[in-house]
């Protein structure tokens, strides 16, 4: 609940409907939405606040989009750069709905393996890639067919380009 007393003495803008994300790594911000896609061009208020003091992951970025509801990939994407991030639903300014993106411990098929030589990159014999998650901080992958380590840069890389 501190978070909550912490999120409002900061005041930033309300929205009428969309969604608020919360617990992002500080600095991660600008990541989240590049894999969002959000420019600001589209003319909806986008609101971000980015190194604020939180009692739970010391500090955080916060995310507010107007108008704009997340896909299940977009949300999984999210969790590959902020894993401690939660997912506020607003509604007519109210809070509808309120969860946690969750890093699994093995993911399939968000994005591609690195190595150009690995058996989920072949062209003819389409595998869906698959990864083991070895670490959260920071995000670490482990392809589990050539055992190749994916870092956070290239998950962020291959999101944003
Ligand atoms: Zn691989």
């Amino acid at each position: 609940m501190s978070e909550k007393v912490g999120a409002e003495k900061i005041r930033i803008v309300k929205i009428h409907d969309g969604t608020v994300i919360d617990h992002i790594r500080a600095g991660k911000a600008l990541e989240v939405l590049k894999i969002l896609g959000i420019t600001g061009e589209d003319g909806n208020i986008v609101t971000l606040a980015m190194n604020i003091t939180s009692s739970k992951i010391g500090k955080k970025d916060i995310v507010k989009v107007e108008h704009r509801f997340l896909e299940v990939e977009e949300v999984a994407r999210i969790a590959l750069v902020a894993p401690e991030a939660t997912i506020n639903l607003i509604e007519d300014f109210k809070l509808i709905k309120k969860t946690r993106v969750e890093l699994p411990e093995t993911i399939t098929d968000i994005f591609r393996c690195p190595n150009q030589r690995c058996v989920t990159n072949k062209e003819r014999e389409p595998i869906h890639s698959k990864y083991e998650v070895v670490s959260h901080t920071p995000v670490k992958l482990k392809c589990l067919y050539c055992w190749t380590i994916v870092e956070e840069q290239d998950i962020i890389s291959q999101f944003t380009s």
